[in-house]
């Protein structure tokens, strides 16, 4: 079965693909009428778009951060939208309502609204360019030859394209449709993928600190936590730590899951400093006048008692272990419980302002298939949602232009 050609195609229907086709169909961005009848495509492989924003910022949709780049222009493109946004003491911003359907609810009316076509339940299996026969055609109107794709979905239907927007995301969240079929996309173009690895991700303790690990297990704590690899520090990040059965979650935890995608030698320890507003040396004073009240004074009480347990009454060794509580790490969770990817289409093969490959003219991609991954607290959508709106507007700009 053949389709007519669309003069944008966007595989995806996620944060990045549902802002690529809105803008990609936005009349202000192509600087043309809007179109009568729809020539923007997003094959979405679920039944819905979207679906993965549902469960972003526990429900409630962090969608950008007043220090990530380009904040402003996300800010304002959902301002358009319609959607009012609420910012916290930490500069997240979530949809007012606190509800992340709000975000992928306004991004699926404004695509209605410009008249774009929408295709859940059409998993892409292989996208490629036209034939030379077509690029010729193309030539002999007396415009430059054009990249034209052909993108054949899982049960058969075939479609094409002027412009092609690859928004498959990454790995992470195989049960929200990621399953990594980006990479092979872009390697079939000629585009290097970074080797992708769950990121933001919980991280799994050695079976040395289960024991331990019972015991404060849903225990959470303020803390600032280091990533010590060998003998050398490899990152540091300051918030809420929690421990699980197995490990150590948290949103520090999970940002210091980011840095463990390199290939280490040496031991990997996690050292949590759970009083960091307080010195080493007030605290052995605290707890040599009266340690259990200024132990539960300083941690939650499960906490407070496993210091008790391990340092045996002694102020000093207890002050050491409050001020460095060593973790040793045997790795991170999989794909299910990773929140982005690390890795992906090599950024230098991709130009910033437009998202287009400097190998395949006409070819864009955008958001977590991409090799960024930022630190919880909005950047990941934000760079989703900005690369979505850079890719869109300039492929159908180029679109419209041809
Ligand atoms: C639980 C959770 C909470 C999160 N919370 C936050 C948060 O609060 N703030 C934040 O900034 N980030 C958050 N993130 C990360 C953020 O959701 C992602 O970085 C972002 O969704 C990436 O957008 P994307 O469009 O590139 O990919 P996705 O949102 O993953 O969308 C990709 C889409 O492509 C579709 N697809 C894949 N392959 C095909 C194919 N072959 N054919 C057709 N369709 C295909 C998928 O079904 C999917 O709908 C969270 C992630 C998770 C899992």
């Amino acid at each position: 079965m053949k389709e007519h050609t669309y003069a944008v195609a966007v595989v995806g229907g996620g944060a990045a693909g549902m802002a690529a086709a809105a803008s990609a169909a936005s009349a202000g961005a192509a600087g043309v009428d809007a179109p009568k009848t729809a020539r923007v495509l997003c094959l979405e492989r679920n039944d819905e778009p979207g679906r993965k924003l549902l469960a972003t910022g526990a429900g409630r949709c962090n969608f950008t951060n007043a220090a990530c780049a380009e904040a402003g222009e996300v800010l304002h493109f959902f301002r358009e939208l319609g959607l009012l946004a609420r910012r916290d003491a930490e500069g997240r911003f979530y949809p007012y309502a606190g509800q992340a359907a709000a975000v992928r609810d306004a991004l699926r009316e404004e695509m209605a609204r410009l008249g774009v076509v929408l295709r859940c339940n059409a998993p892409v299996k292989t996208l490629r360019r036209a034939g030379a026969e077509e690029d010729a055609v193309a030539g002999s109107t007396g415009r430059a030859p054009r990249a034209r794709f052909e993108i054949e979905a899982e049960d058969g239907a075939v479609f094409r394209a002027e412009k092609l927007i690859i928004a498959t995301g990454g790995k992470a969240g195989p049960q929200y449709g990621c399953r990594g079929d980006g990479y092979a996309f872009a390697r079939h173009f000629g585009h290097e993928v970074v080797s992708p690895l769950p990121s933001l991700v919980r991280v799994v303790c050695a079976e040395e600190e289960k024991q331990r690990l019972r015991v404060i297990r849903g225990v959470r704590a303020k803390c600032s936590a280091a990533l010590w690899i060998g003998d050398a520090p490899a990152a540091h990040a300051a918030g809420e730590v929690l421990f699980t059965e197995d490990g150590l979650s948290g949103i520090c935890i999970l940002d210091l899951s980011r840095a463990m995608r390199v290939n280490h030698r040496g031991a990997r320890r996690i050292v949590l400093d759970l009083a960091p507003a307080i010195e080493e040396r007030t605290l052995r004073d605290l707890f040599a006048e009266n340690r259990a009240a200024s132990l539960t004074g300083v941690l939650p009480q499960k906490l407070a008692s496993l210091v008790e347990t391990e340092t045996r009454g002694n102020a000093r060794a207890a002050a050491r272990l409050v001020k460095g509580m060593a973790f040793s790490v045997e790795g991170t969770q999989g794909w299910r419980e990773a929140q982005v990817t690390s890795g992906g289409v090599s950024l230098g093969e991709i130009d910033a302002n437009t998202m287009e490959s400097k190998f395949v003219r006409g070819l864009f991609f955008a958001g977590e298939v991409l090799d960024y991954d930022g630190v919880c607290g909005g950047f990941n959508l934000n760079w989703a949602f900005r690369t979505g709106m850079k890719a869109g507007l300039s492929a159908r700009g180029a679109a419209a232009d041809a």
